[in-house]
């Protein structure tokens, strides 16, 4: 300021001198005075550019630099400077800060929507675009209930009491592939919203498992129970004569049979679920799984073939000459249950033909050819659910329990493998498990000494 008034007394001293200098007796007082008013002028008149040229700057020039250098509008020009920068500091911080926190909403693996206090969206994420089938650009600032007219969440929404979720079904829910979505809202501020969805449909489609599950264990289990205290109660109240006596006690032996079956099973399915997944370090030899797998399929075959005059054709190839890296009951478990059914749904007369072989890749594949019913399409990819059976009465009659294939499908996903089957309704199956190349060991010949004792140590581990 002190500098504004010397600029200004100066510019009037040098014009009033300058008038004085320039006039004569007896007009000196008049130059002088009309230089001082000139001077005044000047000054005026240079101020005022200034800060014309200090208002153009602010009204889009270039803050990077000051527009004036000296004086008080150089100073202004400098503070303002500074102030922008300072501001557009803080512009940036705050929105490299909420492009943080928005892309961690992003990352969220929950749907979320923020609401304004007219519940019209602000803004949504891919996983709620994708829960709800919004599009970023068509549907912010829209209602939300426009948009979700579910009656379920429309309820929701009207009873105003937000303290649980409310389950719908997501936009790509179809009847085939069901999609359950959980919604929950939750207020905040000056009546806005965050709404977050979660998709539910795994843990549903899980609790509705488990209680089938239940639900069919219960089943298979009170099935057999039944008949076995029907036959003890027919057993304590009437007299019987040895031959029905003894009937009796081999049809009430047949159901406790098919509850150990059961029990068995169902055991087996437990402990492969809950052991951890196999490494590699364990192995078994090829031949020797085989061998196992050949003597349970012969003596089965004689025992389903007891009453026929016919007894199964079985043919057994060759093993290779190789280890298979996994755990060796899991894998004798599942192909047991593959040649057990090929030879319990095969009639008497027909063929099973077992076999394992390297392929060019170097996968190892186990495959169970019979010549029996065959399975219709539609059965095949529901065949290693839990209990899912194609004729539940032969498959009873058989001493089946529904769990075999199940069994099967989760050591073969175990051991990092694929179930393949192929069945012709009339013609007979074939299943196979394909082991990747990684689980395969090819080995020399051994000498015939090493041969019996890694023989002996194998059979010993089975
Ligand atoms: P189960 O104990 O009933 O045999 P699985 O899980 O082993 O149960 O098999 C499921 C169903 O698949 C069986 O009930 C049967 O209908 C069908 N199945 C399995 N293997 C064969 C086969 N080799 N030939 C015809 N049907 C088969």
């Amino acid at each position: 300021m002190l500098w504004r008034l010397f600029t200004f007394a100066l510019c009037q001293l040098v014009a009033g001198e300058i008038g004085w200098q320039f006039s004569t007796e007896p007009y000196r007082t008049a130059g002088l005075l009309v230089g001082v008013i000139l001077g005044g002028l000047i000054w005026f008149v240079i101020d005022l550019w200034r800060g014309a040229r200090m208002l153009a700057w602010l009204r889009g020039g270039d803050m990077s630099e000051s527009a004036l250098t000296v004086g008080l509008w150089g100073e202004v020009s400098d503070r303002t400077r500074r102030l922008v920068r300072s501001r557009e500091r803080q512009t940036a911080d705050s929105q490299n800060r909420l492009d943080d926190f928005l892309a961690a909403l992003q990352a969220s693996p929950n749907g979320v929507v923020l609401l304004d206090s007219n519940t019209r969206i602000e803004w949504f994420n891919q996983t709620a675009s994708e829960h709800f089938g919004f599009d970023p650009d068509r549907d912010l600032l829209q209602h939300f209930g426009n948009l979700v007219r579910d009656p379920a969440f429309a309820a929701y929404f009207a009873q105003n009491d937000f303290n649980h979720a409310v389950v719908m079904p997501g936009r790509a829910s179809t009847a085939s592939r069901p999609v359950s979505l959980s919604v929950h809202l939750h207020p905040y501020g000056e009546g806005r919203s965050l709404l977050l969805s979660r998709d539910i449909t795994a843990v549903e489609q899980a609790e509705a498992m488990r209680r089938d599950f239940v639900a069919n264990v219960s089943h298979e289990i009170r099935t057999p129970l039944t008949v076995l205290s029907g036959f003890v109660e027919t057993l304590q109240t009437l007299e019987l004569n040895k031959t029905d006596r003894q009937r009796y006690l081999n049809l009430m032996a047949q159901q406790a049979d098919r509850m150990q079956s059961l029990v068995k099973d169902l055991l087996t399915l437990s402990r492969i679920e809950g052991s951890r997944l196999p490494g590699l370090d364990e192995r078994v030899g090829v031949s020797t799984l085989m061998r196992q797998v050949e003597s349970d399929a012969r003596a089965l075959s004689e025992l389903v073939c007891q009453q026929s005059d016919t007894a199964h054709k079985l043919i057994f190839q060759a093993a290779p000459n190789c280890e298979l890296v996994g755990v060796a009951s899991e894998l004798l478990s599942a192909m047991t249950n593959l040649s057990g059914n090929a030879i319990r749904y095969t009639p008497a007369q027909g063929t099973v033909q077992i076999g394992c072989e390297v392929d060019q890749q170097g996968r190892l594949i186990f495959s169970v050819q019979d010549s029996g019913p065959g399975i219709a399409p539609e059965h095949i990819a529901r065949l290693t659910e839990r209990f899912y059976r194609v004729d539940r009465s032969r498959s009873r009659e058989t001493g089946g329990t529904g769990l075999g294939l199940a069994i099967v499908k989760h050591v073969v996903q175990r051991h990092g493998a694929e179930l393949k089957i192929e069945s012709t309704p009339g013609v007979g199956s074939t299943f196979s498990i394909v082991f990747p190349a990684n689980r395969v060991l090819l080995l020399r010949q051994p000498t015939p000494m090493l041969a019996v004792v890694q023989r002996a140590e194998e059979e010993t581990r089975l």
